[in-house]
């Protein structure tokens, strides 16, 4: 079966749930799934680069039935072979490769290549994750704000020009249902770039009232959220899009996002100080609760 020559084209980053597509190939996993993939889908793939959205969840209808969506990865080929998430062996944009979203079905699942298939997302995981994510960005900021008087160097600075503490420290970053967890390492390369870690374990019960303040501020602004896209192929440059009463912001995403801010009743931040083999890690903890 032939490889796909382009990489997928997505639809999620607009808010789609559902999408008609054609099937280019399925190919059987090392467990037992069935890898399928199509010319288009509305179904967020996790990114083994940066696992911070997890898959969306849902199903695909062909001629011969209904079938759950296990897992969505991303997937890349050179036109040899297909390599599943963290089998991927180079870096996502790689000349020479393209990327692709593989849906996966269980093995024996009646998909073939060239079927005309319906995907479909959940609407209700859709948007859990989607509050969660805007509600990460948002709390980023505010955190780099909070922190902004830390920094004795000049730094790199954000969308809304404070010093970014999230781009110079974040290890991980992962998009729960509703909620985020970031984690941040306050390592000597942070220090040395002038960020003053040794104070800021102390000081965590006013940083959290402050980026509370902030976000609070912020959602009641009831800004307009929006993707914005180069392009529809997987790998194109996406951004995270807000325009905040202080400006625009904006923070490259291939996640999926509200529409408003106004669709938020709270972000409620919450930091804790752990220890990671030797490095003290600032962990930010958001709970994001949708407006009914
Ligand atoms: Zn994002």
């Amino acid at each position: 079966m032939t490889l796909p020559a382009g990489d997928t084209r997505v639809t999620y980053p607009s808010g789609a749930l559902h999408a008609t597509s054609r099937v280019l190939h399925v190919a059987p996993t090392t467990d037992g799934s069935l890898a399928v993939i199509t010319e288009t889908t509305s179904f967020h793939p996790v990114d083994a680069a940066w696992p911070d959205q997890p898959a969306d969840a849902g199903v695909i209808r062909s001629a011969a039935g209904e079938f759950p969506v296990r897992d969505a990865v991303v997937a890349a080929t050179d036109g040899d072979a297909l390599h599943l998430g963290a089998d991927i062996p180079v870096r996502t944009g790689t000349e020479g490769w393209v990327f692709l979203v593989a849906h996966l079905v269980d093995g024996g699942s009646a998909i073939a290549e060239g079927d005309e298939v319906e995907i479909e997302a959940d609407a209700a995981t859709r948007r859990a994750l989607s509050t969660g994510h805007t509600g990460c960005h948002l709390a980023s900021l505010a955190l780099n704000r909070a922190l902004a008087d830390r920094w004795s160097k000049p730094a790199r600075e954000d969308a809304l020009g404070s010093p970014d503490f999230d781009g110079a420290a974040i290890s991980s970053s992962r998009i729960l249902p509703n909620g985020s967890l970031d984690r941040y390492r306050l390592n000597k390369s942070l220090r040395r770039s002038g960020f003053d870690t040794a104070s800021l374990p102390a000081d965590l019960d006013a940083v959290r009232q402050q980026v509370a303040d902030q976000l609070d501020r912020w959602l009641a602004s009831g800004a307009p959220v929006r993707v914005e896209a180069d392009g529809d192929g997987l790998t194109d440059r996406r951004s995270w899009v807000c325009e905040l009463p202080d400006g625009t912001a904006r923070i490259p995403c291939g996640g999926t996002h509200l529409d408003s801010l106004a669709e938020l009743a709270a972000v409620v931040p919450s930091f804790a100080v752990v220890d990671d083999a030797g490095t003290p890690v600032l962990e930010m903890a958001n709970v994001a609760r949708i407006r009914h």
